[in-house]
């Protein structure tokens, strides 16, 4: 569904990325607003150089791009994705540059705008990093739905940034205005560590990845079913967070080409490094992408998966259906795609949708390992 958000700034169609069957989401939200309206009660000089940090779909960095040279930075691909979808929709023909989250800033920022993410160790990684990239005289502003505000953002950017003070509530939105102080530059607590026993390795996680400071408990039930000796094969693992099942897959299939896919650029790297410490001369592509959308159809052997069970704050089953259905469409006849899932999700009815031939392969009291063949 398109959206139109009117803001003091700009009127812009907006669109999510996928694009969601629920039709009461929108691409952006009262948080956005509460900020675009902020930021233009200020005198800006349109010399600025302004960051976005976290924008859902756009609307930040589409809304300033006309108006300050803009940078966006976040963790996400599906995020990247749609700002440069709808700035394209929208006709902005001003550059909006990209930083994904495991690289690194560049230059000073005048204006920084926070949207409050889901990962609260995402959040302070953030801020660390941006620590030598502003100035005292940084206006920065943070902001959030209210249920999805923990007052433990406000202490992070006290903490690595300066003294916060909270706005008013407009529309269940909150904005936290912090000035900043000259503080030490902080160490990073990222990357950390979690050891492996299956692997023998300990596993390097980056700030904001999927289970970041254990193995899943819906990992660990797959693990023990993953195939092995298949021989010279083309595999994935579709959305592969520190890169676990693909890692624990080549180790049981020493003649597979694997690739490794997520959206999350933090566990891109995560996977990468990973990837490194175990199979030193070993080859792989280990990617950010939506999925299987940039990959052949008709190209791999087989596809594992545990699939995601949200978007950002919104939970629902939409992404692991559209990677069942990326799956079906990106295996050989006679290519497999291997899942785990919560037993009550109801993924095998899913599978049912794109797969004539679904196999319960094995279970737990909470999950389900499901094989489903291509015809
Ligand atoms: N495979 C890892 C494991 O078992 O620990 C991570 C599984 S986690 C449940 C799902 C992963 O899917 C997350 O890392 C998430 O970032 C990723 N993801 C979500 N949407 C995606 C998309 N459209 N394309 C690729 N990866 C995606």
């Amino acid at each position: 569904m398109t959206s139109v958000l009117t803001t003091p700034y700009a009127q812009l169609n907006l669109k999510r990325f996928p694009e969601s069957a629920n039709n009461s989401l929108q691409a952006f939200d009262a948080a956005d607003e509460y900020l675009l309206q902020h930021l233009s009660s200020l005198q800006l000089s349109s010399n600025a150089n302004c960051l976005v940090l976290n924008d859902s779909f756009g609307a930040l960095a589409a809304s300033l791009a006309s108006h300050f040279t803009t940078t966006s930075s976040s963790d996400s691909f599906l995020a990247k994705t749609a700002l440069y979808e709808n700035l394209k929709r929208n006709h902005i023909t001003q550059a909006v540059s990209f930083v994904p989250s495991n690289q690194s800033l560049t230059g000073n920022y005048d204006i920084v705008v926070i949207r409050i993410p889901k990962i609260l160790s995402l959040l302070e990684e953030q801020l660390i990093r941006l620590q030598k990239h502003i100035t005292k005289n940084t206006l920065i502003i943070a902001g959030g739905m209210i249920k999805h505000l923990p007052r433990t953002a406000g202490d992070l950017l006290e903490k690595y940034i300066g003294s916060v003070q909270a706005s008013l509530a407009q529309k269940k939105a909150r904005l936290l205005f912090c000035t900043p102080q000259t503080l030490t530059a902080a160490n990073s607590p990222y990357p950390t560590h979690y050891y492996a026993a299956h692997l023998k390795q300990k596993l390097i996680n980056h700030a904001g990845i999927f289970c970041r400071e254990d193995l899943d408990i819906g990992t660990r039930a797959f693990l023990p079913f993953l195939p092995k000796n298949l021989g010279i094969i083309n595999a994935a693992d579709l959305g592969c967070g520190n890169g676990v099942l693909g890692i624990s897959l080549a180790l049981l299939n020493p003649e597979a080409k694997l690739t490794l896919i997520d959206e999350s650029f933090m566990a891109v790297q995560s996977a990468q490094d990973n990837w490194k410490q175990l199979f030193p001369t070993r080859e792989a592509r280990i990617y950010a992408c939506d999925g299987l959308a940039n990959e052949a159809e008709h190209s791999f052997d087989l596809v594992i998966c545990n699939p995601p069970f949200h978007q950002q704050q919104v939970i629902g089953d939409f992404l692991a259906k559209r990677m069942f259905k990326q799956a079906q469409t990106a295996l050989k006849q006679g290519g497999e795609l291997w899942i785990v899932g919560n037993r009550h999700l109801g993924y095998h009815q899913q599978l049912k949708n794109y797969f004539a031939d679904v196999q319960l392969i094995g279970s737990t009291a909470k999950f389900v390992i499901l094989k489903a063949v291509k015809a």
